[in-house]
């Protein structure tokens, strides 16, 4: 690996958020798969993300950013403009810590998420009809009542929290050889790369990210950040741009990852069936690429020990059914 010394967030930082967020997000399970052990013939297991109080692994960065801010900030409170999951977990935050959290959103935002956002606990802001409008929003009221603004991947604690599972994995399956991780804006794996790296320097760290929109994928193939569209897909947590001045995360994916694999609205769909057939859990797009990667890759490049993440639920229940239903017909 051509790893640097020092990408601003250390394998300490990770450990120190590790202590901060217990309590508050869960220590997740690691669940065997069998159907995946039967066909790929190496240990898999599942590390299960979608288990986390908001549905996704976000609330550890979230909550590693809340909880690193002095009693007065958190006074102040926080403010984002993500309406996904981290949006949920800043908003699910407010509450649990009594800190007052605003989210905005664009006037397009469907009517769900804002109740959602509105009933885990959080003020929502609509403004605007693009994100730009609505992050720009967003920094005026941050100026304007002193809140700190916390983006969804690109920030030290957010990264250091995220790693987090990192270390719950080695300590679960001390044999792990392979990690399987979701790359969209690249917090979640960066931070599971300085962790892992950091304790086990040749651990093999594959990505998977959407066909489409996929920005860290892109903008590693052409040696610089590139603007993605964000088309519309069942994986509606990876496809995306991310903002040109990225600090953290570009570099961390670019020189620690040793390889991100694309997969298709149609695998992950695939996917989302066998998660809920096979291992009777609720997956949403996102979610489930990572089982899609391992449906799709050649098992040779994976070692014995497998561990795919499974990084969130927040999907609607009626569309698992929808889906399942479809895969019996074709
Ligand atoms: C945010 C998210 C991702 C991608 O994480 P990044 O840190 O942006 O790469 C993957 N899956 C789910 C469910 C998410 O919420």
């Amino acid at each position: 690996m051509k790893a640097k010394e020092n990408y601003g967030v250390t394998l300490d930082d990770v450990r120190q958020a590790h202590q901060r967020i217990d309590g508050i997000a869960s220590k997740t399970p690691v669940k065997p798969s069998f159907r995946l052990q039967q066909k790929l013939k190496r240990n898999v297991w599942l590390k299960l993300e979608n288990m986390q109080p908001t549905g996704a692994f976000k609330i550890r960065g979230a909550t590693n950013a809340v909880l690193s801010l002095t009693p007065e900030q958190q006074r102040c409170g926080v403010i984002t403009t993500s309406s996904g999951n981290h949006g949920r977990a800043l908003a699910y935050l407010a509450k649990q810590l009594n800190v007052p959290a605003v989210v905005c959103m664009t006037e397009i935002a469907p009517k769900a998420k804002v109740a959602n956002i509105e009933s885990l606990g959080a003020e929502v802001v609509i403004h605007g009809t693009d994100q730009d409008q609505s992050a720009a929003k967003a920094l005026e009221i941050a100026k304007q009542r002193g809140m700190t603004f916390i983006p969804a991947f690109d920030s030290k604690p957010v990264i250091a929290g995220q790693g987090t599972i990192a270390l719950e994995i080695l300590a679960q399956v001390p044999d792990v050889d392979t990690l399987v991780v979701q790359v969209s804006g690249g917090g979640l794996m960066s931070g599971i790369c300085i962790a892992a790296r950091a304790i086990k320097p040749d651990i093999k760290i594959i990505g998977v990210s959407s066909e489409h929109g996929a920005a860290i994928y892109e903008s590693i193939k052409a040696g610089k950040i590139v603007t993605v569209d964000e088309p519309v897909s069942i994986a509606d947590a990876l496809p995306g741009p991310i903002p040109k001045d990225n600090q953290y995360t570009f570099a961390i994916c670019r020189d620690m990852v040793d390889e991100i694999i694309t997969v298709s609205d149609e695998q992950v769909v695939e996917a989302m069936v066998n998660a809920f057939l096979h291992e009777r859990l609720i997956l949403e797009g996102g979610g489930a690429a990572s089982i899609a990667l391992l449906d799709a890759i050649c098992p040779d490049k994976l070692g014995q020990h497998v561990v795919a993440v499974c990084s969130g639920d927040n999907v609607d229940p009626m569309k698992i059914i929808e889906l399942v239903e479809s895969s019996k017909r074709t």
